[in-house]
C-alpha cells in the first residue's frame, strides 16, 4: 500500500489531450472534468469517442500528451498505478480459474507480500461486504456471471483504490442480469465509498447508475452532469438524439417577445416556444427545440379547441408499436429524424388511432426545451 490519504478520491481532468500515431490521431481533444470523491460517474459515448482512452489514462496505463490529471488534489501524470491508488475492472474479469474465490480476492495482497493470515482476513471482511462469503471456497466456473463479477469487483476494490474504473463491466452479461448487476453495482458502489468511472456505451446504464453522466462525442465532452439533466435538459441536438426519448424540431424565428419567440417550420402554423432564463435569440434564427416524447399528445383534428395555448405540428401517423406500459406511436411531422410520441396504454385504447391518420402532435409551451447550437 502506499501512504496517499484514504479517501481522497476526487478525479480532475484539466485540458487533456491525447493523440496517436504522431498527432494523427486525436483521441481526447482537450477535455476539463471534475469528479467529486465518492462519485459514480459514467463515461457515456458511442465507439471511438475517447472513452477508455480517459480510463486508461485516469488509470495509469497512458500519460495524456498535455494537460493534467489530478487524484486527490494531486496531479498523477507520470506515476505507475499502485501509486496512483486506482484498480481497474475489466469486462472479461480475468479470474485466475484455478484460485478459489478467496484467493482470488486476496491475490493482489499476496503479490504485495502481505502474510497469509492477514490476508485471509482482509478477504473475508471485503466478501462479506459484497455477500460472496458463501461462495469462498468455489473456483470462478462454479459461479454465475453476476457472481463473478462481483469476485471481480472486490479483487479490485481489495487494494483500497481511491478511484475504481471500470470498461464496459456488464457487457458481458446477457439483458436480465445486465440489469440485476446494475442495481448491485451502484449499491456496492456506495456501500464502498469509493469513487467509481465507469465506461459504457449504453444510455440507460449510464443514467440508471451514474450521479454524473459524461456524454461525449469524438474525443470532447458534449454535456456533464446529472443524468436527470442530460436526459430532460440535453444541451444540443446531439445530446438529445444520443440519450434518446425527446423529439428535436429545427425552425426558423420569427417573432421575438420577451420570453417567447414564435418559430417557423414550413408547412406548420407557427409554434410557440419558451426561451427560458437567459437565453437570446434572433429573428431569423434556426434554432433547435427539444420535446419529450412523453410530452406529446395527439389529437384528433375534431378536437382542436384542445389546442388551446399549445403548441403543436400536423402530423401524420406512421407506425404504431405496442411497448406494454405505453404505445409508441411514429409520425411524419417534419424533415427531422423521427417524430415520435409515446401514449400512455390506457390512454391509447381509450380511442385507439389507426397508420395513416392525420393528428395534431401538440405539447405544453413550458415543456419544450430550446437547445444551443
Ligand atoms: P472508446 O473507448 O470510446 O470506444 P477509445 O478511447 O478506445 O474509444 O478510442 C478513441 C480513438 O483513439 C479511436 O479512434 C481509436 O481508434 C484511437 N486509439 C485508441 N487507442 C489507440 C492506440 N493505442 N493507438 C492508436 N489509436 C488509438
Amino acid at each position: 500500500m502506499t501512504d496517499a490519504p484514504i479517501g481522497k478520491g476526487a478525479v480532475e481532468l484539466a485540458g487533456v489531450v491525447k493523440s496517436y500515431d504522431g498527432g494523427d490521431t486525436l483521441a481526447v481533444d482537450g477535455i476539463n472534468l471534475k469528479i467529486p470523491d465518492g462519485a459514480y460517474c459514467c463515461l457515456l459515448g458511442p465507439s471511438g469517442c475517447g472513452k477508455s482512452t480517459i480510463l486508461r489514462m485516469i488509470a495509469g496505463h497512458e500519460d495524456p500528451t498535455k494537460g493534467e490529471i489530478l487524484i486527490g488534489g494531486e496531479n498523477v501524470v507520470g506515476l505507475p498505478p499502485v501509486k496512483r491508488r486506482t484498480a481497474m475492472m475489466f469486462q472479461s474479469y480475468a479470474l485466475f480459474p484455478h484460485l478459489s474465490v478467496r484467493d482470488n480476492i486476496a491475490y493482489s495482497l499476496r503479490v504485495r507480500g502481505m502474510a497469509k493470515a492477514a490476508r485471509n482476513e482482509r478477504a473475508e471482511a471485503m466478501m462479506a461486504k459484497v455477500h460472496l462469503t458463501e461462495f469462498a471456497d468455489r473456483l470462478p466456473a462454479q459461479l454465475s456471471g453476476g457472481q463473478q463479477q462481483r469476485v471481480a469487483l472486490a479483487r479490485a476494490a481489495i487494494t483500497e483504490p481511491r478511484v475504481l474504473l471500470l470498461d464496459e463491466p456488464l457487457s458481458a452479461l446477457d439483458e436480465h442480469l445486465r440489469i440485476q448487476m446494475r442495481t448491485e453495482l451502484a449499491s456496492m458502489q456506495k456501500d464502498l465509498g469509493i469513487t467509481f468511472v465507469h465506461v459504457t456505451h449504453t444510455q440507460m446504464e449510464a443514467i440508471a447508475l451514474a450521479d454524473l453522466v459524461v456524454v461525449m462525442e469524438k474525443g470532447k465532452i458534449k454535456q456533464a452532469g446529472s443524468a436527470r439533466d442530460v436526459y430532460v435538459t440535453p444541451r444540443d441536438r446531439y445530446v438529445a438524439e444520443f440519450m434518446g426519448g425527446q423529439n428535436v424540431l429545427r425552425g426558423r424565428v420569427e417573432t421575438v417577445n420577451g420570453v417567447r419567440a414564435t418559430m417557423i417550420k414550413e408547412g406548420q402554423r407557427p409554434i410557440e416556444v419558451s426561451l427560458g432564463g437567459a437565453k437570446l435569440v434572433d429573428r431569423g434564427a434556426d434554432i433547435d427545440i427539444a420535446i419529450r416524447r412523453d410530452d406529446i399528445e395527439l389529437l384528433r383534428p375534431e378536437r382542436a379547441e384542445r389546442l388551446d395555448g399549445r403548441a403543436s405540428v400536423t402530423t401524420r401517423i406512421t407506425g404504431i408499436e405496442y411497448q406494454g406500459n405505453f404505445v409508441k406511436v411514429m409520425l411524419d411531422a417534419t424533415d427531422d429524424v423521427a417524430f415520435i410520441a409515446f401514449v400512455p396504454e390506457r390512454r391509447f385504447y381509450e380511442d385507439p388511432l389507426q397508420i395513416g391518420d392525420v393528428v395534431y402532435a401538440a405539447w405544453d409551451v413550458s415543456h419544450a426545451h430550446l437547445m444551443a447550437k
